[in-house]
């Protein structure tokens, strides 16, 4: 096989370099189409609501554009609502417009693959005509009883539709292959270990873990996903990636935006539920975990697992050493006033929600010990940012100390995953000159510069993978649960023991955050 790079071949020891080390690469083009899926029927539980509107429909849309949905497929929309199947193909013919993503000449088509059926989550005998209906469906369109069952529901009703789905008889699989059936959640997975035990329970009761798709969608995104790659497919960071040579890790996730229409939700669940339990938890692992030794599934998640169970717990009697609460008063952006959280529509307007974290925690393991970890999230800061960024450690004897003083700027490696979706190595070079002065560059990579293809977007990314039965990149309920252990005994002490008011801090809307995050961040680089 040629290699693609031309750069290589620029002289003849290049030339042989790269006869003897064959470029193992496969086709772009390849790597983007999806693997070839079961027939299936995806039914959408909540299907007259946000997600449906604004992500999952668009991405299913978005994958039969691309040849990306199995043949045969079929999409039934189910909720309370009443509707025929026109109104339903009609309501989403909208939220396709909205989205910007209506293709008018592939419409119609895609449309005939989309049903309506209602139900009362009070009532089974809505369930069995919904069983009776899939069935029907299944012996006119070939779906072959493959079926996923996606909840996009309030969480409150995650138990309630996975029993009357159970009771209806359809998350039984034959053990002939096809007949399979899946269902897929969102978070939040319960609100605390408790609750997360009692939904784990309750989900069990009629589906095995294999049927359960915990959907994480910072997960499936390509630069998060490249975190692994970029580690073990390269020999170069992995020896160094270590306590011995980093100094800290600070891992981002912060928002213009406000709470939006969103409040019902965020009031009772704040920053640390909404953003801690699930994303920034999967962020950390994937920077922090051991190699698995093979990458599949399960192997992954062991690895994952063993992340969560090197966290130290904080102290709760001191959790100020450890962690800035703070919720975002009136500020602005742009010149436009933005209203504190308090006067957001929907938010109480003595609301003790934190809308800003900074937790500073530490890995109790041979690899990280004594390495903090910095996890940042927050709404309405002045700038949406997702990032992982390495602080490497200064160079242990500086020889320059004469003319530049003791200090030379460290190596950091950053991992953006938004605004651009690259990695940045900072390092020092010389300037050019007749004195002796330093200064920090960077080298580059980004993802769009350096790939023109089609990248497939998180949602239908997660489709996919529910539809090929990889589930990679979703929680496994240990890991679930081992990252409430760690959160549950925090959210107590802040919620239960009358700390919430001394916790929490203010900053102004479209500022860089409350001023208490030095508290955590004052001893960076004395270490
Ligand atoms: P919605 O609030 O839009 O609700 C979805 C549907 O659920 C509604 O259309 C409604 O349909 C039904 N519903 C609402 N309240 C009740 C109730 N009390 N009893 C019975 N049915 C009810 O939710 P979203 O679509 O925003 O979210 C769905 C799930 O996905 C949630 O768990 C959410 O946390 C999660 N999620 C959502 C995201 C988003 O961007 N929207 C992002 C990440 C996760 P009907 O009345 O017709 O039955």
């Amino acid at each position: 096989m040629q290699n693609r790079n031309e750069d290589f071949n620029t002289n003849e020891l290049d030339a042989i370099a790269s006869a003897t080390a064959p470029d193992l690469g496969i086709d772009p083009a390849e790597c983007i189409a999806p693997e070839p899926t079961d027939p299936c029927t995806i039914v959408i539980f909540g299907a007259t609501g946000d997600l449906t509107a604004r992500k999952l429909i668009p991405a299913l849309f978005h994958l039969y554009l691309n040849d990306g949905l199995p043949r045969p497929f079929q999409i039934v929309g189910s909720a309370r609502s009443h509707m025929d199947d026109q109104q339903f193909r009609n309501k989403m013919e909208s939220a396709l417009k909205d989205a910007e993503v209506l293709d008018p000449e592939k419409w119609p088509t895609f449309s005939t693959h989309l049903h309506y059926r209602p139900v009362d989550y009070e009532d089974p005998a809505t369930f069995d005509r919904l069983a009776e209906s899939l069935r029907e469906l299944d012996s006119s369109q070939h779906t072959q009883g493959n079926r996923i069952f996606y909840i996009a529901l309030p969480p409150t009703l995650y138990k309630t539709v996975a029993e009357m789905i159970g009771r209806a008889g359809l998350s039984t699989e034959n053990t002939n292959g096809n007949g399979w059936s899946r269902m897929v959640v969102e978070k939040p997975f319960g609100v605390n270990l408790q609750t997360a035990l009692e939904l784990d329970q309750s989900l069990h009761q009629h589906f095995q873990e294999h049927q359960i798709f915990r959907i994480d969608h910072y997960l499936a995104k390509e630069t998060v996903q490249n975190i692994l790659m970029f580690r073990f497919a390269n020999s170069l960071f992995e020896p160094i990636w270590n306590r011995r040579y980093i100094d800290h890790v600070s891992i981002t996730a912060t928002e213009t935006l406000g709470v939006e229409h969103r409040a019902g939700y965020y009031e009772r669940s704040g920053v640390l539920r909404d953003m801690f339990q699930n994303h920034m938890m999967q962020l950390l692992a994937l920077t922090a975990m051991e190699p698995p030794s093979r990458f599949e599934a399960d192997l992954v998640r062991d690895e994952k697992g063993k992340v969560f169970n090197s966290l130290r717990p904080f102290a709760t009697n001191n959790l100020k050493d450890h962690l800035v609460l703070a919720q975002y008063g009136a500020g602005k952006a742009d010149d436009h006033q933005l209203p504190a959280y308090r006067d957001e529509p929907g938010v109480d307007p003595a609301s003790l929600t934190p809308t800003f974290a900074m937790m500073k925690l530490f890995l109790d393991n041979w690899r990280w010990q004594g390495v903090p970890f910095y996890m940042t999230s927050g709404k309405r800061l002045a700038q949406k940012i997702t990032e992982i960024a390495i602080q490497f450690k200064s160079v242990p004897h500086s020889l320059f100390r004469h003319t530049l003083g003791p200090s030379i700027v460290a190596n950091r490696l950053t991992l953006g995953i938004y605004p651009e979706e690259k990695i940045t190595l900072k390092f020092q070079t010389k300037n050019p000159g007749a004195r002796v002065c330093l200064r920090t560059v960077t080298m580059d990579f980004n993802y769009q510069q350096n790939y023109a293809g089609p990248v497939l977007d998180a949602y239908e990314k997660v489709l996919i993978d529910c539809m090929i039965g990889d589930q990679m990149l979703f929680w496994r309920q240990d890991g679930v649960e081992k990252s409430w252990s760690f959160l549950t005994p925090i959210l107590d002490r802040c919620e239960d023991c009358g700390d919430q008011q001394a916790m929490l801090e203010f900053y102004p809307a479209g500022s860089m955050g409350p001023e208490a995050i030095k508290r955590l961040t004052s001893n960076i680089g004395n270490r």
